[in-house]
Parts: C-alpha cells; structure tokens; sequence
C-alpha cells in the first residue's frame, strides 16, 4: 500500500503487466499502421510513458508529437476539456493516432478528435493504452485498445494524483484506508 497526499493506493498491475498492454497496443498499430507513416500525438502530461514505450515497439515510419489536454482534477472527470494547446503540426492529409494513457468518459478524446478533424487528416485513430469500458460514453470509436479496466481511479505509468505518482513503474488503484486494529 502506497500513500498519495490523502489518499492510499494498493498495487493494481506490474511493470510486466502494463509492458503485455503495451505490447498488445503495439501490434495493433504494427498490423494495421504499416505503410501509413502516421504521426502519433501524445496528450500530455499522462501518455509520455507510454508514448516513449509504444512508438519504440513501432516498426515502420512514423512522426511524434505531443499536445497538452486534460479534463481530470483530483480523482475525477470534470466533465470538460480544462486545457488544450494549439495543433502546431500540419496534419493535413496524414494518418493521425491521438495516443492517451488512459481513456474514462471520452470527454478528452472526443472533443480533441472534434478538433484534429478541421485540419483535415486523412484518418484519425484514437489508441488507448487503458480503457474503462464501464464508464465510456461517446460515439467516437476508439481504434486501438491495449486493456480494459474496471472504473476505478489509478496512478503510476504516467498517471498521476495531483501531480504525484507519474513515475511509478507500476500502476496502483485507489483504496480505502485499512482501519487500525488496536487490541486489548
Ligand atoms: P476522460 O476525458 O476520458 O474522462 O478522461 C481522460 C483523462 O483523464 C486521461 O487522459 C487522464 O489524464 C485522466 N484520467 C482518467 N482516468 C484516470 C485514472 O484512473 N487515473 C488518472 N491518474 N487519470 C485518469
């Protein structure tokens, strides 16, 4: 069990585990991306880990970029997009993978794919390395999938709880504190 600012989290997967998602991940793109030479955008700040794992297991040409967008405060969704950065790249006319760490609601990825879609790609993908299908709610179809899991908040792998928690090699899912026993 790990502490975070208030809250406790308990181990969820290992470092082996999440390396099996990514590779899962990997193969899909390796299969269906091969001749595209598609530019992988990275929303930041939770999918650099991945991003740096998943593009080295991408074996044909690829671009990598990065945006910044984020609709999470503390544990939870807030139900809109709090943060986006301007598209610096041109996308016209390229193969497109929004790369995210972890999708919930779809509020992030929906509204981003809405964005990237004016600048006229060719195909936009959204790859995930986590989804919670429980909780996803959005038409827009999300490509590539490494792992569902079940609707609980998680840290580590690039995922934080207010900002703390990114590097952990492993991910942790949030737990309720284990009362103390005290014996007479
Ligand atoms: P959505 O917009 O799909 O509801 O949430 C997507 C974003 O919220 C992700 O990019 C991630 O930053 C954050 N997020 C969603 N679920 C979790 C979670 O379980 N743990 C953490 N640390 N962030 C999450």
């Amino acid at each position: 069990m790990i502490k975070i600012h208030d809250l406790y989290f308990k181990p969820f997967l290992t470092a082996t585990q999440i390396n099996d998602a990514v590779n899962n991940l990997a193969y899909q793109l390796n299969r269906d991306l091969a001749n595209k030479k598609p530019i992988f955008l990275g929303i930041l700040n939770g999918s650099y880990m991945v991003m740096a794992d998943l593009t080295r297991k991408f074996n044909h040409d690829c671009e990598i970029a990065f945006l910044r967008a984020s609709s999470y405060e503390g544990t939870s969704s807030t139900g809109e997009l709090v943060e986006t950065l301007n598209v610096d790249i041109d996308l016209t006319d390229r193969t497109v993978v929004i790369v995210e760490d972890i999708v919930d609601t779809g509020l992030t990825v929906d509204m981003l794919s809405r964005k990237l879609l004016k600048h006229n790609p060719t195909a936009l993908h959204v790859a995930t390395l986590f989804l919670k299908p429980e909780v996803y709610n959005r038409e827009l179809k999300i490509d590539f999938v490494g792992l569902n899991i079940e609707n609980k908040f998680v840290v580590g792998y690039g995922m934080d709880y207010d900002n703390l928690g990114r590097n952990l090699p492993e991910l942790y899912v949030q737990t309720q504190r284990m009362k103390n026993i005290v014996l007479f």
